[in-house]
């Protein structure tokens, strides 16, 4: 069991002016606090965060780290809450305990690939200090050393979720000293049995290998010492876990894998490595291809090397890595290295130096490789991966979905299914109601609520961000739409028929249905119907297939009064419905009419009612009937902009009976281009003259300009729309 005083001298040893006072007093309040509680394996509790802490000190970060590795678990298991330890320790180590603490209650719960990639990159993306991940992985390899003393199926899921989320958590940040223990501790008990084997063979050549490292380390350093290098040669088996992944991947026994053995050169300079790897080349063969130059190319996390292989002193291949002691340290300690105490400079704030540390990290490698499509990969993924425009956040059981920033939960809601989406009514983020509209953070919590009642409305389309989302909207509204069009082509049909004495029931019932959709050509009645509701098949249309030998007769309109002077201005055009002009609900396929009562304009505001024989009426959202219509009959219409129709409204015009008014008049309207329909003109016993007209005009400010071009002209004395 490590003490606090080990972890105090680990400390001080890279940190000689470190808080000592700090991490011993964190170290009181975790002994205090957990005093009582006991680990699996039977141990005081207090024995864990020594661990972590000891573990924290090995990666050589700094006295908050420590500190917040020896009070890791203190909100978690006792009763301290984090106010508290904010008021004891700062506000630092408490932001650490905080996120510690959030990431432990992450359970990873989905076996699939996807998953866990979202897993690693929503841990980043929510660890806005670093050192959060750092202190979780020092608690994760400590729970994992320890896991022999637990049972139940919980080992095998911890395994797994170390296998899957931490170790590569780890080898993205760098830190192969603790990738590599937490591969081969989550090996042993995914796999016991391979595991048992492997290492029994291991153990076997274990004395031979041993035997083997001294021979070439002595070989190498003697060339070394010729060549007035200062360096240091290491040598050690290889990782379970990489032997393992090597038999299986070559489909090989473990007496065929020969290179049990790497070996390691470290130096002070760039230079010196390449003489180095001259030496080694000199001394063995060279297996050709294996030879990789990762410091002009450095892999992505980072890591710098120069990795060649060689036919050894007993002619078996030997891997050899020859790297800076800078070079080294980032390798085993990665991004890690980045936060090491680093005597006489003030450590800035843990945000600004992720953020540095990061720049530096892309510049190096953008500068160095401004031409390789390697980095321009790497940079794209380094940028998703830690500055992406993704948000991460969780169903209420723990799975993790993954959205563009700015999304909402009635994104979430169709993401889970069309279903949910469609009958959102409400959603809580982290337990707190909060209006669909509103972005969700990374880390949040989503609950969406349902009701059979709701349905998607035109305006949802700005509340989603995702295009699946928009598309299952758009869907749904396209279908309901579709079934309005069929009610109301229903509903004019019937119409249509009832003044023949016939309804769609009777013709149904004879087959008559069936040869008029066969003549007609169109599939089935629904289709029929939509068509009809359309406004793309006419009522006349669909009678003549019905009734051939009732041949619709036109009926003459009333022809206009010929009055003189207007004649050659009035055209005989029949008013009413324009296909295109008015959108139902954003669409234009649907039929509508222009109520007589108010003859609305373009450019007036208007309301649509459904109206069962006829369609849906348009009527200025002014017009006095309007208000008698109930709310649910009520549609959302407006004008198609662009189409300008020539829609017909009355005017009253009031003028002195004078010689010329009517030839003042007709130049007004010839001039705005104002077709009249049709005109009424009477003179008053007290002298003035009152005219109607009915007029073609293109919108609401077209009659504007017309109403105010009479009022000028003199002799009129009112103009008003009727
Ligand atoms: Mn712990």
């Amino acid at each position: 069991m490590a003490t606090i005083e080990e972890v105090l001298a680990g400390l001080t040893k890279y940190h000689p002016s470190a808080d000592t006072g700090l991490v011993m007093r964190a170290y009181e309040l975790a002994a205090a606090k957990h005093e009582g509680q006991a680990r699996a394996s039977g141990e005081p509790y207090i024995s864990h965060p020594l661990s972590v802490a000891m573990n924290v000190v090995e990666l050589r970060l700094d006295d908050v780290s420590v500190a917040a590795a020896l009070l890791h678990d203190v909100v978690e298991d006792t009763d301290i809450r984090l106010e508290e330890l904010e008021a004891m320790f700062g506000k630092e180590v408490a932001n650490l305990v905080d996120g510690v603490t959030k990431l432990s209650h992450l359970q990873f719960s989905s076996k699939e690939e996807m998953q866990a990639e979202n897993f690693r990159k929503m841990m980043l993306a929510m660890s806005k200090d670093i050192r959060v991940v750092l202190v979780k992985l020092a608690d994760r390899l400590h729970n994992m050393r320890t896991l022999g003393f637990k049972t139940g199926p919980s080992v095998e899921r911890i395994a797994r979720e170390t296998m899957e989320i931490y170790a590569p958590l780890a080898n993205r940040l760098g830190i192969y000293s603790v990738k590599s223990d937490l591969e081969d501790l989550a090996f042993r008990y995914l796999e016991p049995v391979a595991w048992a084997d492997l290492t029994q063979k291991v153990e076997r050549v274990r004395r031979e290998h041993e035997r083997f490292i001294e021979l070439v380390k002595n070989m190498l350093g003697e060339e070394l010492r010729a060549a007035n290098i200062q360096g240091e040669i290491d040598g050690r088996m290889k990782h379970l876990v990489s032997i393992h992944r090597k038999m299986k991947a070559q489909n090989i026994p473990f007496e065929e894998v020969y290179d049990l053995v790497a070996f390691r050169a470290l130096v002070d300079t760039v230079n010196e490595c390449w003489h180095v790897l001259g030496v080694v080349h000199q001394l063995w063969k060279p297996i050709p291809g294996r030879f990789r130059d990762y410091i002009d190319l450095p892999k992505p996390n980072g890591y710098k090397s120069l990795h060649t292989a060689v036919m050894g002193p007993n002619g078996e291949p030997m891997e050899i890595q020859v790297r800076t002691w800078k070079m080294h340290e980032v390798a085993e300690r990665g991004i890690a290295a980045h936060w090491s105490y680093k005597e006489g400079t003030k450590a800035s704030a843990p945000e600004q130096e992720r953020v540095r540390m990061l720049k530096e990290l892309l510049d190096g490698i953008r500068e160095l490789h401004k031409d390789s499509g390697d980095s321009k990969e790497f940079l794209a993924s380094m940028k998703e991966d830690l500055f992406g425009d993704e948000v991460f956040v969780f169903t209420p059981k723990g799975d993790v979905k993954v959205f563009p920033r700015g999304a909402t939960p009635l994104d979430f809601a169709y993401q889970i299914h069309s279903e949910v989406g469609n009958h959102c009514s409400g959603a809580k983020i982290n337990g707190t109601m909060v209006p669909l509209s509103f972005p969700m953070h990374n880390g949040d919590i989503v609950q969406i609520l349902t009701s059979a009642n709701q349905k998607p409305s035109e305006d949802w389309l700005s509340l989603v961000h995702t295009g699946g989302a928009k598309a299952k909207i758009r869907s749904y509204l396209r279908h309901e739409r579709r079934e309005m069009s069929q009610e109301v082509g229903r509903a004019v049909l019937e119409k249509q028929l009832r003044r023949k004495g016939l309804s769609l029931k009777s013709l149904t019932k004879r087959g008559d249905l069936e040869r008029v959709l066969t003549t007609l050509g169109i599939p089935n009645e629904e289709e029929l119907l939509v068509r009809l509701g359309g406004g793309r098949l006419q009522p006349r249309d669909v009678l003549r297939a019905f009734m051939p030998e009732l041949d619709e007769q036109t009926q003459p309109g009333e022809e206009p009064k010929d009055e003189g002077i207007f004649s050659e201005l009035i055209r005989k055009i029949t008013p009413g419905t324009s296909p295109g002009t008015v959108l139902v609900g954003g669409e234009g396929d649907i039929v509508t009419h222009f109520a007589h009562c108010c003859s609305p304009l373009p450019g007036d505001r208007i309301v649509g009612f459904v109206n069962r024989s006829r369609g849906i009426s348009v009527h200025r959202a002014t017009c006095p009937s309007v208000a008698d219509v109930s709310r649910d009959r009520l549609v959302d219409v407006q004008w198609d902009k662009g189409t300008k129709g020539h829609r017909l409204v009355k005017i009253k015009v009031l003028c002195l009976d004078q010689a010329g008014m009517l030839a003042a008049m007709s130049n007004v309207f010839l001039r705005l281009g104002v077709n009249i329909v049709s005109a009424n003109c009477q003179g008053n016993r007290d002298k003035g003259a009152t005219n109607f007209f009915e007029v073609l005009v293109e919108d609401a400010e077209h009659l504007k300009r017309l109403q105010k071009a009479l009022e000028s002209t003199s002799g009129i004395l009112s103009v008003e729309r009727v």
